[in-house]
Order: structure tokens, then C-alpha cells, then sequence
């Protein structure tokens, strides 16, 4: 199983400087190691600049952070899942925390998103985890749970095991430099496998969990160690050249 290595840039860098980190990143990367597959998830003005930096440098990729779950429409504001294709995105956020405490997005709507992406082309990183007061009550496995199942409601058995990233983040360790321990991390984890595995049957076992939350090259070889970590989404530190090459190596 290939590990995803994502960067998330949030609202961060114009078009300037998104092109300059790119370029830098292809620079300093060379080859991604074969295990590896490298997605870079610009703010949306910057995606296509991003694309053409990467040009033909094997295996880097660009991602949309964001969408609305329609074909078109009087929607203003919001872009669809067929204009990040066309930006050359191969996957999509879902989820993410921001969106959901940040700009209110429900487990409905997110379960929207996942199912509406996949079936215009795109992968879906679908986003979870639970909050400090959530984890502090004891109910870290029952947040999760029902952002999976509610998350994953419209998904479809038959869809390819690539297709589907689940991202475990815990609302208290993103941005926070307050990464989540070996023991939580690898818990969350095993939790969040077992119920791939109720939904999709043996599938379940080959779908990729990443863990974002305070990822820095420091720690990330540790992370990607553990039990069913199958990839990292990193925030802060996917911001410079330097440090993201040294999360996608390492
Ligand atoms: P962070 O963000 O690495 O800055 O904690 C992670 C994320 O929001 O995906």
C-alpha cells in the first residue's frame, strides 16, 4: 500500500509564491520514493499553478480543499468538483475540521461531498476526528463512528479501495503543535479500521488512513511507523520547501 503524503496550504501563499514552493518541492524531492504517492492541496486560485509547476515531475499531484456537491449553478462563491478536475486534481478534501467548526458543515453535507466527488472523478480524503471536550467525555469512538458512517452513507461497496482516504485529525492537535501520542494515534486508527471494515467488508483492510494533526519532519517518521497509518495530511509544516521534502522523504 502506497503511502499518501498530502500537503494542506489552507489560505495560504497567491499564485507567486505557490509556483515558487512547487518548483522548490520537485527540486528537492527528485524521485518520490516508490511507496510514496505526493499530493499538494493549494487554496483553489493557486491550483493550476501549482499543476503546471509539477508539469511532468513523476508522481506529484494537486488536490481541491474544497467544493459544493453539484454539476453547476447560481452558487456563488463556490467552485465544483468537475473545475478542480480540470485544474488536474486527482482528490478532494472532505470534512476537514475547519469546514466543519470553522464554517459549520454537517456530517450530511460532508457525506454529500465524498459521494458527489467520487462520482465526478475525484478521490475523497473524507476528514475526522474528534474534539478536546469530545475526547475529554470519552467519546472519541463515537464521534468517529459517526463521521464514518455518516460520511460514507452513499458510498458505494464495488468503488475501488483507491478511491477512499479516510484522514484521522484530531480537532486539538491541528495547528496546535500538540501532536496526538502513539497510543491515541494508534488506537484511532484501529478503531477507524474496524469500521471500514463493517462498511466495506475485506475492502476495508486497503483503504489508506492518514493521520494529520501538528505533523512535522521531526515526528513524522515515528507517525508513519504505527499501525494503520498509511500516510500523513500536514498543515503548517507543508508550508516551506524544506520541511514537506523532508516529510515525503522520510
Ligand atoms: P497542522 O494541520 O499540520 O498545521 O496541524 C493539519 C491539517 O489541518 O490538515
Amino acid at each position: 500500500m502506497q503511502k499518501l503524503i498530502a500537503a494542506n496550504w489552507k489560505m495560504f501563499k497567491t499564485i507567486g509564491e505557490a509556483r515558487e514552493m512547487a518548483s522548490d518541492l520537485v527540486r528537492r524531492v527528485g524521485e518520490i520514493p516508490a511507496d510514496r504517492e505526493v499530493l499538494v492541496i493549494p487554496p483553489s486560485t493557486a491550483i493550476f499553478a501549482v499543476a503546471e509547476e509539477f508539469g511532468h515531475a513523476k508522481g506529484f499531484q494537486v488536490g481541491g480543499q474544497n467544493f459544493h456537491p453539484e454539476v453547476e449553478g447560481a452558487f456563488t462563491g463556490e467552485i465544483a468538483p468537475r473545475m478542480l478536475t480540470d485544474l488536474c486534481c486527482t482528490y478532494a478534501l472532505a470534512g476537514h475540521s475547519e469546514r466543519r467548526h470553522v464554517f459549520g458543515e454537517g456530517d450530511e453535507l460532508v457525506g454529500r461531498k465524498v459521494t458527489f466527488g467520487l462520482e465526478n472523478g475525484l478521490k475523497m480524503i473524507l476528514c475526522v476526528g474528534e474534539k478536546i471536550d469530545e475526547r475529554k467525555g470519552g467519546r472519541v469512538e463515537e464521534v468517529l463512528r459517526r463521521q464514518l458512517e455518516v460520511g460514507l452513507a452513499g458510498v458505494s461497496r464495488d468503488i475501488p479501495e483507491t478511491d477512499i482516504v479516510v484522514a484521522y485529525e484530531p480537532v486539538w492537535a491541528i495547528g496546535t503543535g500538540e501532536v496526538a501520542g502513539p497510543e491515541e494515534i494508534v488506537h484511532a486508527h484501529a478503531f477507524i479500521r474496524n469500521v471500514l471494515v463493517e462498511l466495506f467488508g475485506e475492502k476495508g483492510h486497503s483503504i489508506r488512513i492518514q493521520y494529520g494533526g501538528s505533523v512535522k519532519p521531526k515526528n513524522c517518521a515515528d507517525i508513519l511507523a504505527l499501525d494503520n497509518v498509511d500516510g500523513v495530511l500536514v498543515g503548517g509544516a507543508s508550508l516551506q520547501a524544506e520541511s514537506f521534502s523532508q516529510i515525503v522523504k522520510a
